[in-house]
């Protein structure tokens, strides 16, 4: 992955299609990229290494604030003369990787971004405050599909992003299809190519659309989910109940050996149990859901542990999105050059081929396992989490 320079108005993950961050990607293509991943870290608050803003930014009141939002953490930023970042190459591709990936980009969003896309069975919209993330999920399809180098782009032109979704309220498959979420309204997915939580300290952009959304006296729900527990900036805020915000959560034996970078467990149902007590509709996002031997102990105990965080919050509304693992041949390859010793298993011989939305190869759980599976857990959530109210399978 050599380059000299980056386009900053060049979107990082492809167009389509949308996928949720939590789930592996389906039908994209994918680069290996075994020679210059950084290992897996522990979680802690990024701090980028370098802050640079295009020209354009600075006409936008959010990127004024992110600005100064970076600043006052003691971080510099750089006023580029162009939309092109240069200066990122290293000594080798692994250094120049790292480069990128520590380093966050002020931008005005593509047009691209700005026309909104479906995004069933989560929302019956996606919208983008962000592209790139500093976490390192082994089944992430941002991980893998990369268009060029990841370096985080944050959107300077909010206020327009935020205004623009007024033209899609009342429309959507999912508003006008699924009885069971009727009570939502139309539903705006925030989380689709990053994880809010992993940068909303440097730019304040969820804060503002959960703000957004409270004020906005209409039949709309904001939705997002992360595996971060950086949620202190969201109690007291007005949200009046129109964000559901999700944590996305797996058993014990998944989430230590394949979310690098992301909080602990334990920290995510602090996280889930502090917004639920300030009146937030919450969510668990279960995903990918993998049967590793003794799933079933394994995937009780955390549903046990998301009734010991919650359980007892007064007026509690819980959801959860059930999301079963899959890959595709292009996402194995990543994952095994990039974790040659990786414990997940990606066996196409106990999976059943399948074709995705798009045409592409998919290898999902044979239709016996996927019956266990999911009988497993409809009984298991009615029987250990009796408030929550499970959105979906897949
Ligand atoms: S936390 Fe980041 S790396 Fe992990 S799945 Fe989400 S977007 Fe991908």
């Amino acid at each position: 992955m050599s380059f000299d320079s980056v386009d900053l108005t060049r979107t990082l993950a492809p167009e389509t299609p949308a996928a949720p961050h939590s789930a592996s990607g389906e039908a994209v293509a994918t680069h290996d990229l075994s020679d210059v991943a950084p290992p897996a870290r522990p979680a802690r608050r990024w701090t980028p290494k370098r802050v640079v803003a295009t020209p354009a930014a600075y006409d936008h009141a959010h990127g004024l604030r992110i600005l100064s939002l970076v600043e006052a953490q003691g971080i510099e930023v750089e006023r580029l003369r162009s939309n092109r970042l240069t200066g990122l190459r290293g000594e080798s591709d692994r250094e120049t990787y790292a480069r990128a990936k520590a380093t966050m980009a002020i931008v005005v969003s593509p047009p691209s971004r700005r026309k909104l896309q479906p995004i069933a069975p989560s929302a019956d919209w996606r919208f983008d405050l962000a592209e790139g993330c500093p976490a390192h999920c082994q089944y992430c399809y941002l991980a893998g599909s990369l268009s060029g180098p990841p370096v985080t782009r944050v959107y300077a032109d909010l206020d327009d992003i935020l205004a623009g979704l007024t033209d899609y309220v009342g429309r959507g498959t999912i508003t006008s299809r699924r009885e069971a979420r009727r009570d939502e309204g139309t539903t705006f997915e925030a989380s689709c190519y990053t994880d809010p939580l992993a940068l909303d300290h440097l730019t304040g952009s969820w804060r503002r659309a959960v703000e957004h959304f409270g004020a906005w006296d209409a039949p709309v729900q904001l939705r997002w989910t992360t595996k971060f527990d950086d949620v202190g900036g969201f109690v007291g805020l007005a949200h009046q109940g129109r964000t559901r915000v999700r944590l996305s959560v797996n058993c014990r034996p998944v989430t230590t050996r394949v979310e690098g970078g992301t909080s602990r467990l334990e920290d995510r149902l602090a996280a889930l149990r502090r917004l639920a007590l300030d009146g937030y509709p919450v969510g668990v996002t279960i995903a990918p859901i993998i049967a590793v031997p003794d799933w079933r102990s394994h995937y009780g105990e955390l549903l046990d542990g998301i009734a010991a965080a919650v359980g007892d919050v007064p007026g509690l509304d819980l959801t959860a999105e059930l999301i079963t693992h899959r890959f595709t041949p292009g996402s194995k390859e990543v994952l095994l050059s990039w974790y040659p010793r990786t414990k997940l298993e990606m066996d196409e011989d106990s999976r059943t081929r399948k074709h995705g939305k798009f045409g592409a190869v998919k290898y999902v759980y044979p239709p016996e396992t996927m019956t266990e599976l999911r009988s497993w857990f409809y009984e298991e959530i009615a029987a250990r989490l009796p408030a929550g109210r499970i959105l979906y399978w897949t």
